[in-house]
């Protein structure tokens, strides 16, 4: 559930956090001078897009509307709300170059939805923010990082008066999100520890990850990352099957409760888990059966629960 928003201390007053759960990323405002429109940074998952507006909608100020969004990367629960924001505020769109052509043709393949089972409403991105630009709300510049690893076309962004750092799927307090490259095949390990390279350098004092708390410990969670990713690089077979049990997991989020034959159908239909169990060569008879022995594995962690045949998410 999301909490309040508030201001993270004083000096950071103009910077709002919507810490919001899993299947919706964190939602950062960033207020200009008095009478300019916000700024969001992400939007939620397409579920939770009224839940969005409405905190949008109690942490403007009074007379003040929503400019633009600038979504980081363009997973389900980034850019799910994006729709609804344009409806309710005519905000515009921001978003990394490197998804430009898929949402202009909204290919859902190339959007990644149809590979992993994840829904997102269709919007039009009004412009890029590419590696290397920046733009400014108020009095504060922030600058946009190529992040690639967890997505190829990520940004994270920087704020170097005040050392905060907008991290999405980058850096979180406790690790990183799914390499989904190295999922389809495609080697990004090297580009996960170039972005956490980088990350060390910008010198940030806080980092508002994509999920989780803010957190100032950068060294500390620039620690933890790089030895899960020591632990994955040597040991990629347990990286895939962590990467569809967090799918497995999301879906759950979505749905809540599922009955176990159709949860295990996903596996069947998800084309990524069918990929991978292919890749691991078949370590069960079909993807379903691959994915009973996850769930087993995902409700002895207790992340999920079996009763009466149907499958929780707890
Ligand atoms: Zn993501």
């Amino acid at each position: 559930m999301p909490i309040p928003a508030a201001p993270l201390t004083a000096h950071l007053a103009h910077l709002r956090v919507f810490e919001r759960g899993w299947l919706s990323s964190n939602n950062v405002l960033l207020h200009g001078d008095d009478g300019d429109p916000a700024t969001l940074i992400d939007s939620g998952h397409v579920a939770h897009a009224e839940q969005t507006l409405a905190l949008v909608r109690r942490a403007l100020r009074p007379g003040q509307t929503l400019g633009c969004i600038v979504n980081t990367h363009l997973h389900s629960d980034h850019c799910g709300g994006n729709a609804a924001l344009v409806r309710a505020f005519g905000a515009r769109i921001v978003i990394p170059p490197g998804d430009a052509d898929a949402v202009a043709q909204w290919d859902e393949d190339r959007l990644t939805y149809r590979l992993t089972g994840q829904r997102c409403e269709r919007f039009t991105a009004d412009a890029l923010l590419r590696p290397g630009e920046s733009f400014t709300v108020g009095a504060r510049t922030w600058q946009a990082h190529a992040a690639p690893g967890h997505d190829t076309h990520s940004l994270i962004l920087f704020d170097d008066h005040d050392g905060v750092l907008i991290s999405a799927d980058a850096l979180w307090e406790n690790g990183f999100g799914v390499v989904f490259p190295e999922l389809d095949g495609v080697d990004a390990f090297d580009a996960v520890a170039a972005t956490l390279d980088l990350i060390e350098t910008l010198g940030a004092r806080l980092v508002i990850p994509g999920h989780g708390a803010p957190f100032n410990d950068v060294p500390g969670a620039l620690r933890r990352a790089r030895a899960r990713l020591t632990a994955f690089r040597s040991d990629p077979t347990r990286h895939a099957r962590h990467g569809i049990k967090a799918l497995a997991k999301y879906h759950l989020l979505e749905v809540g409760s599922q009955p176990l034959p159709t949860l295990l159908a996903w596996f069947d239909a998800t084309p990524i888990a069918r990929q991978v169990w292919q890749r691991l060569g078949r370590p069960a008879a079909s993807p379903a059966a691959w994915g009973e022995l996850l769930l087993g594995e995902l409700a002895a962690q207790g992340a999920v629960a079996l009763r009466a045949g149907v499958v929780h998410n707890d």
